[in-house]
């Protein structure tokens, strides 16, 4: 996808903080921070969103709390316990239409939110 934002950090056409990649996974840190780690955890395949997952995406998109988790424990609080957010579509909050795990730790949660 030529004009998703994700898909150009995945090419390295803009900058981004890079924590976690593999050949199918990127995660980076979130540019406006909700929580004293905010980390996104994305697909390097565009999919754009959490509609348009197909069957055949399934493993790919359960890497996705699988790395999600390995990041919290890397940092020290899966114990403690984190959030994580996917976002679908307008009223869902989507902003960019490029699939993507919200991981948020390091400070409490509450249920439900706004
Ligand atoms: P969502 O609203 O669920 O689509 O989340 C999109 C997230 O991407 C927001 O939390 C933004 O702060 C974040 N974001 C937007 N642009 C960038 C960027 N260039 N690098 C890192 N995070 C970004
Ligand atoms: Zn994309």
């Amino acid at each position: 996808m030529q004009d998703c934002l994700f898909c150009k950090i995945v090419k390295r056409e803009i900058p981004a903080d890079i924590v976690f990649e593999d050949d199918e996974v990127l995660a980076f840190n979130d540019i406006n921070p909700q929580a004293p780690t905010h980390i996104l955890v994305i697909p390097k395949r565009h999919i754009a969103t959490l509609n348009d997952i197909e069957e055949p995406d399934q493993a790919l998109v359960g890497k996705l709390p699988r790395v999600a988790a390995r990041l919290a424990a890397e940092r020290g609080f899966a114990d403690a316990g984190y959030r994580v957010v996917m976002n679908c579509n307008d009223q869902g909050g989507q902003t960019v239409y490029h699939v993507h795990m919200h991981l948020m730790g390091g400070r409490r949660f509450t249920w439900p939110a706004g």
